[in-house]
């Protein structure tokens, strides 16, 4: 499952996890990876990328602050590198802002052709 994970280049949902981590090994069940997903969030290894609407993704906890760009056709959810400066600066002033999200919806390199 760390592997399939560490490999990944996007954020992956438990059933892509299942399909990536079922090519290394065989005969595993969804309920081997809800487990091992459980465990390495306790570990803190993974964090869970919340999107609304979306089934909860699970990626590496060491990747730094990003967003997300999340597919309206294939359903993917990919990384985006880098932030917006001034993305603090949209609060009013003497609000402290403590941290923020951001997720672009669109589609894909694949899907855009
Ligand atoms: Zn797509
Ligand atoms: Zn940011």
């Amino acid at each position: 499952m760390r592997a399939a994970l560490e490999s990944a280049e996007r954020p992956l949902s438990v059933d892509e996890l299942l399909e990536a981590a079922s090519r290394r090994v065989k005969g595993l069940g969804v309920a081997t990876v809800y487990r091992a997903v459980s465990t390495l969030l306790a570990e803190g290894w993974i964090d869970a990328v919340e999107i609304r609407g979306e089934a909860t993704r699970y990626e590496r906890a060491d990747k730094g602050h990003h967003h997300h760009f999340q597919c309206e056709k294939c359903d993917r959810t990919f990384d985006l590198s880098g932030c917006l400066d001034n993305v603090r600066k949209l609060a009013p002033p003497r609000f402290r802002v403590r941290q923020h999200s951001v997720t672009l919806y669109g589609l894909c390199a694949g899907c855009a052709s």
